[in-house]
């Protein structure tokens, strides 16, 4: 089957290996002149089944009211963006009852489990560094308050059933697992260390990815913005680009936050809308003491991971249109949260050399990806993903591929289907 993949992401390029691994004739159109160059370009770098509670928790209506305004808000809205999420907004708060709030996590948390399990598969048939040796395995949970503690414990026992692997640390343990963790001494309460988490870089992954797709066949056509689709009776008969018409037996939307768009020129509607988040990469020469394992900072919503000899700092959120221009005040919350989660790295932050970078997370409305057919037949979606793009990639792709082949699937794949 000639399948087209628009958007050339975790997303797009995972999905494209798994179909072309299954024999169909793939191509990604691509409007960027390479893979990976919008989300998946610098993110958490984290793997995370640990982390994988959609954001609108129960009282996330509560917490919203209260952080407006507030540019150390771990979720903001800004007032400009109100009237583009209205409806999306509405399902978002009937998300945040307590019965779907814990089903969409364990709908993410089984996603994110089988992903490591397909991760491995690919690892194992294709030569890519950052799940081997240039990745890592583990993170630490940290908790500065005895109520953090109590939530990431019972975060954990609530995915106990589904084998969430996990240990509780108490301070010293924390710091003789990560010793840069050390200078906050009686600042720390507690946290638990997820052995079975994984981190590496997402833009090292997808370039190795792409290369390895070209080499087996698949076709990569960059520089190539998608305008529109058409439709002719019941199914998608091709796409307009800036550069001309494309037809194909089978479409898939992966095109991140830009999905919705893309979709409503055939009357498709995709409950996504972007989510600002920034990150921070640097080099600190010279700091011998500079953390192995990525730390998630519970009260200072902030990841830092390490990636080879680079530290990368991401958090943030703000609701904020399409908007990815940088702000002063939004980077230097992120140099804050380094310095508070490391204090030993301040000597070290070089502003100048640190790259800084914003992307869009494509949240979905429930908090769950969406991994659809449409109501067009061979239109599919790989979309949503939110703040677990990374974290869910390789499944995702496997679980589509495994939909449009008609192959059981390693996971109930209704649990992902684009809401009527
Ligand atoms: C600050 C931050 C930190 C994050 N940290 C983590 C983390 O630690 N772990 C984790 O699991 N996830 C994390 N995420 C989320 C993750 O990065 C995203 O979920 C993931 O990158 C989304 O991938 P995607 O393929 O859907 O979208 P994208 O990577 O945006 O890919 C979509 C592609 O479609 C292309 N495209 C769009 N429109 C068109 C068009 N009209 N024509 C042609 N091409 C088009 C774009 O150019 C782009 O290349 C983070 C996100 C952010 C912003």
């Amino acid at each position: 089957m000639k399948i087209t993949i628009i958007g050339s992401g975790l997303l797009g390029l995972s999905t494209g290996y798994h179909l072309a691994q299954e024999g169909h004739q793939i191509t990604i159109v691509e409007r960027r002149k390479d893979s990976a160059l919008e989300t998946s370009f610098a993110n958490g770098g984290l793997l995370t089944p640990s982390l994988c509670e959609p954001w609108n928790a129960p009282g996330v209506l509560f917490d919203l009211l209260k952080w407006i305004g507030r540019e150390d808000a771990p979720l903001l809205l800004r007032p400009k963006a109100l009237p583009s999420l209205f409806l999306w907004g509405l399902s978002f708060l009937r998300s945040s009852t307590r019965r779907r709030y814990e089903e969409n996590i364990f709908r993410n948390f089984r996603l994110a489990k089988y992903n490591l399990a397909v991760l491995e598969e690919m690892a194992s048939n294709i030569p890519l560094s950052e799940l081997g040796g240039g990745a890592g395995v583990g993170t630490i949970k940290l908790c500065r308050q005895m109520e953090e503690l109590d939530e990431v414990h019972k975060m954990a026992e609530f995915l106990s059933p589904e084998n969430i692997c996990f240990k509780t640390l108490d301070k010293n343990e924390i710091f003789a697992l990560e010793p840069a963790l050390k200078p906050l001494g009686d600042k720390v309460a507690g946290g638990s260390y997820f052995p079975e988490d994984r981190f590496g870089d997402a833009h090292q992954f997808c370039a190795e990815l792409t290369k390895y797709l070209i080499n087996n066949g698949v076709q990569f056509l960059f520089n190539t913005n998608v305008i529109n689709m058409k439709k002719k009776g019941d199914h998608v008969c091709e796409i307009d680009t800036e550069q001309g018409s494309l037809s194909a037996d089978t479409f898939i939307i992966a095109a991140g936050s830009y999905s919705t768009i893309i979709a409503d020129t055939v009357g498709v509607k995709i409950p996504v809308k972007p989510c600002k988040g920034y990150s921070l990469t640097l080099e600190p020469d010279g700091w011998t003491g500079a953390p192995k394992i990525p730390v998630i900072d519970q009260s200072l919503h902030a990841a830092v991971t390490p990636l080879g000899p680079k530290i990368r700092v991401a958090g943030t959120a703000e609701f904020t249109g399409y908007d990815v221009s940088l702000h002063e005040d939004r980077l230097q919350n992120l140099y804050n949260l380094l310095g508070s989660i490391f204090p030993e790295s301040r000597p070290y932050i070089n502003h100048e050399t640190t790259k800084k970078w914003s992307g869009l997370r494509p949240v979905s409305a429930s908090g769950v990806p969406i991994i659809s057919q449409t109501e067009i037949k061979n239109l599919y979606l790989n979309t949503g993903h939110g703040q677990i793009g990374w974290t869910t990639a390789a499944a995702s792709g496997k679980a589509l591929s495994d939909l449009i082949c008609q192959k059981e699937a390693g996971i109930n794949i209704s649990d992902y289907s684009l809401p009527k």
